[in-house]
């Protein structure tokens, strides 16, 4: 009997596998918003809503070696963009600090803690915008599956990956960049990453790093 190498060799992505992607995510003007480049491999646990829905989807079934171009409209990514989330503040709730347009903090609202931009400064007025900053947008990323494996028990049990560049391991956390699909970014926008404390968004799932999740540090 022979057996197809390929055969043995192949683990195609599916659920709870750790998938190690490289991959570059540009908007529908084909600007370039984020790529893991010298960050090296974005590794996620499938399945377990580590990443938006829309990249998670067009992975599955993937082998490594595998390229694509996958496609996220906004409601499989960060959502439609929500005027609710705009709000008027007065400059002085600022108290000695200067606003400028494009700053973002943290902050808590009726949501909950949430990422805010200074949308606007009008006269007294402050517009502060709580959309993630990729809301509304359609997503085009350029993957390519650079390992799939089997997911260690503990890692499912977290509900992310523990080895090289997860979420609580080797060195994926607190980089302090803008993180296009990675882990464990800072305040800076993720497109679809897990861990970020302060982003509810559709990417993440409670109980990832950094929202008290796990203690794997
Ligand atoms: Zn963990």
């Amino acid at each position: 009997m022979t057996l197809d190498s390929t055969f043995l060799n192949t683990m195609r992505v599916a659920k709870e596998t750790v998938v190690a992607i490289e991959y570059t995510l540009k908007d529908d003007q084909g600007n370039i918003i984020d790529a893991s480049g010298e960050r090296g491999p974005m590794e996620y646990l499938h399945g377990a809503q580590n990443i938006i829905p829309g990249l998670e989807q067009g992975i599955d079934g993937l082998v490594a070696g595998d390229t694509k171009n996958v496609l996220v409209p906004p409601q499989l990514g960060y959502g439609e963009y929500n005027e609710k989330l705009l709000q008027l503040v007065p400059l002085t709730a600022f108290g000695a600090n200067t606003p400028q347009v494009g700053m973002r903090f943290h902050a808590e609202t009726n949501l909950g803690m949430r990422v805010l931009t200074i949308k606007k400064i009008e006269g007294e007025e402050v517009t502060l915008d709580g959309n993630h900053e990729l809301a509304g947008k359609t997503l085009h990323f350029d993957i390519k599956v650079v390992s799939v494996r089997a997911a260690e028990p503990t890692e499912l049990a977290h509900g992310h990956p523990h080895q090289s560049g997860g979420c609580c391991g080797g060195g994926g956390c607190g980089s302090g960049e803008a993180s296009g699909g990675g882990c464990c970014s800072s305040e800076e926008g993720s497109a679809g990453g897990c861990c970020s404390t302060e982003e509810p968004a559709a990417a993440q799932k409670q109980g990832g790093c950094g929202s008290g999740g796990c203690g794997c540090s």
